[in-house]
């Protein structure tokens, strides 16, 4: 995307209340400096090498989005500088999350992921571990949950897409009304190619990669 297109993508998601997260897996340092001079600075990332060699090299003001299936082992690695961890989708995880996030003495936002799809190859938690573990958030005190992400089923029919969007939309309007959700302001759903849909149900973030950047290899 250039410049002019770019600008007036974000402006159009800004004005409806969408954070636009760009996802730079894959891409080169220099396609994520191109989008941050043109003043954004949230990008996201899959893979945790690649995501602390690109923190390293590139500006300290980044907002770092981790999206990809994050391991236990590998917290510790992004705990120091990461701005949202995503795809939260055990406990366990984010138990180690909390640890690392002491140890840094800082408080790491995540989102707790869904598991919305018709496949079997998408991560997340079903609704009722969505609402068990929200009752539980103030056992890790400095883990600040931020809403629910989820990814719809990969297929070109939009009204699937769209149920399982309102499906993730009722949970996390439904944990808002509880005592550990009332703050909750995040929920990420959307990627290219059903990101209209996405902002339709009530998105307020989406997670764009090859919209932006072209096709990954
Ligand atoms: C790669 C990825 C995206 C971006 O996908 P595009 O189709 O390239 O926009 C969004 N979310 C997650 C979790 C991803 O892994």
């Amino acid at each position: 995307m250039e410049q002019a297109e770019f600008l007036k993508f974000k402006d159009e998601l800004t004005a409806v209340g969408v954070t636009l997260v760009a996802v730079s897996k894959t891409k080169p340092e220099e396609d994520i400096l191109r989008l941050y001079n043109w003043g954004h600075r949230d990008f996201g990332e899959n893979y945790v090498q690649e995501l602390t060699s690109k923190q390293e090299a590139l500006p300290k003001d980044i907002h770092w989005h981790f999206i990809g299936h994050l391991q236990r082992n590998k917290v510790k690695y992004i705990a120091p500088f990461v701005h949202l961890i995503h795809g939260v989708d055990s406990e366990r995880l984010l138990k180690e999350i909390n640890k690392e996030a002491v140890k840094n003495n800082r408080a790491i936002a995540v989102l707790l992921q869904v598991f919305i799809a018709d496949e079997e190859t998408k991560f997340g938690l079903d609704r009722n571990e969505v609402m068990e573990l929200t009752a539980r958030l103030n056992q890790y005190s400095n883990v600040k949950v931020r809403g629910l992400m989820g990814m719809a089923t990969f297929t070109e029919d939009m009204e699937q897409v769209r149920k399982e969007f309102q499906t993730l939309k009722t949970l996390f309007d439904d944990c808002r009304k509880t005592e550990n959700g009332k703050d909750w302001d995040t929920l990420s759903m959307g990627m290219s190619a059903d990101y209209k849909v996405a902002v339709a149900e009530g998105s307020t973030m989406v997670r764009i990669g090859t919209l932006l950047f072209g096709k990954r290899i």
